[in-house]
């Protein structure tokens, strides 16, 4: 008899598995199964996923794809095993570089969305060592057990994304602060989490509990993405690789696009950027995200199945009205949000400003049919066009 780590109880050794040197019962391993999506889909169906819901990024996708595929082989694996298996292959989280609003989150969200898997989204600005004010490392890990409704068994096979890996680097940039209480601490502290350990989470400590308990989590089988913009790596990059950067963003040099030099990063250029060297080793799988172009953020207005121009014709249309935005205005629209220097998170924002005055007016007029908008009205040039029904 043993005791399954799942649910406590004391089981039949026949009735056992093992998933890394735990023990889990049949009637948790059935649950768990039918919890996970464990019949995998290849790589190449995984990035069809992708496809509906982000636009571009390619490389990343694919990385991704192989990495998420690679990663749940794994845990499966493991699962289904009967006794350990005796080469255990090591997980491998995933670096994110790329700047902001270009769809690093998204993607740790679409993913984990399509294999079924909790998912907790941290910042790692945030983050303190555990003592100081802020949040501790370990609340990533109470977070996960909630998105996971309490069972401890689905959260450690979930995923983590923590955004601003970039800004905890060792060099505390602002000369003010004479303890680097967000530096090399939490790097240390999230290198204890992302390689494995079990954690005394508080239970509950997310919610108002009259006395806390706490649950052990293993983290060994969660899959952390962590991410940044990374901004000044370009540089260390390219010396290393002995290039001049020739004006970062000029579209012709001989380092091709930022991502593409991006892509080229090795250990030792984040260990120079101030992450510390043990971590960097956690996170073997690195991949850079474009900065979107103009077409790609018109794509983002109306591709994606759930795409910001079609949530708000959604919105019209429960009026019975129909919104029509021309091409040229769908550009322009993509043209402001570039200015902003926000990526696709922008968009939304132009957007609503836009739409306002239209949303408080329209819904006080009688018979309206259809509201279009053109680029000259994107542009402040002329007010959006409003047509009403013809009435017999
Ligand atoms: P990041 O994490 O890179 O800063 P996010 O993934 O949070 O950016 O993007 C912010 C929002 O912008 C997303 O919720 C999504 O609506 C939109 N977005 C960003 N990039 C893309 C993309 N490549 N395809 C579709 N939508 C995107």
């Amino acid at each position: 008899m043993k005791k399954c780590s799942f649910c406590g109880q004391l089981v039949d050794d026949s009735k056992l598995t093992t998933i890394d040197g735990e023990f889990i019962c049949s009637a948790c391993l059935e649950k768990l199964s039918k919890k996970v999506n464990f019949k995998l889909p290849a790589p190449q169906d995984i990035k069809k996923y992708l496809d509906q819901y982000i636009i571009g990024q390619d490389k990343a996708k694919k990385v991704l794809s192989v990495a998420i595929y690679n990663h749940f082989k794994r845990v499966n694996h493991n699962l289904k095993a009967n006794k350990n298996s005796d080469i255990e292959i090591e997980k491998s989280n995933i670096l994110f570089i790329g700047p902001s609003g270009s769809g690093k989150t998204l993607m740790a969200q679409t993913i984990a969305k399509f294999i079924k898997v909790p998912f907790a989204i941290t910042d790692a600005t945030t983050l303190t060592e555990a003592g100081y004010v802020g949040d501790d490392v370990e609340n990533i890990l109470a977070r996960l057990i909630l998105e996971a409704k309490d069972e401890i068994a689905l959260a450690q096979m979930g995923i983590i994304y923590i955004d601003e890996i970039d800004k905890i680097t060792r060099k505390s940039e602002n000369p003010s602060i004479t303890r680097d209480v967000g530096g090399e601490g939490v790097q240390q502290a999230l290198l204890k989490i992302i390689e494995g350990t079990v954690a005394n989470v508080p239970q509950g400590s997310l919610r108002k509990h009259p006395y806390q308990e706490f649950s052990p989590i293993n983290t060994k089988n969660i899959l952390f993405i962590v991410g940044g913009s990374f901004s000044g790596l370009e540089k260390i990059i390219s010396q290393r690789l002995n290039k001049k950067v020739i004006g970062f963003h000029s579209e012709s040099n001989d380092l091709g696009s930022e991502a593409e030099l991006m892509n080229q990063v090795e250990s030792h250029d984040l260990i120079k950027f101030g992450l510390i060297p043990e971590l960097v080793g956690r996170i073997p799988i690195r991949v850079a995200f474009e900065e979107l172009t103009e077409e790609q953020l018109v794509d983002i207005l109306i591709k994606p199945k759930n795409a910001i121009i079609k949530q708000y014709q959604k919105l019209f249309e429960i009026d019975n009205i129909k919104l029509d935005i021309s091409e040229e205005a769908l550009l322009s629209i993509a043209k402001k949000a570039k200015d902003k220097k926000m990526g696709a998170r922008g968009l939304r924002s132009v957007v609503e400003d836009l739409l306002l005055d239209i949303m408080f007016k329209v819904p006080s007029m009688k018979n309206v049919q259809k509201v279009i908008l053109t680029e000259d009205f994107v542009n402040g040039k002329e007010d959006a066009v409003i047509m009403r029904k013809q009435r017999a």
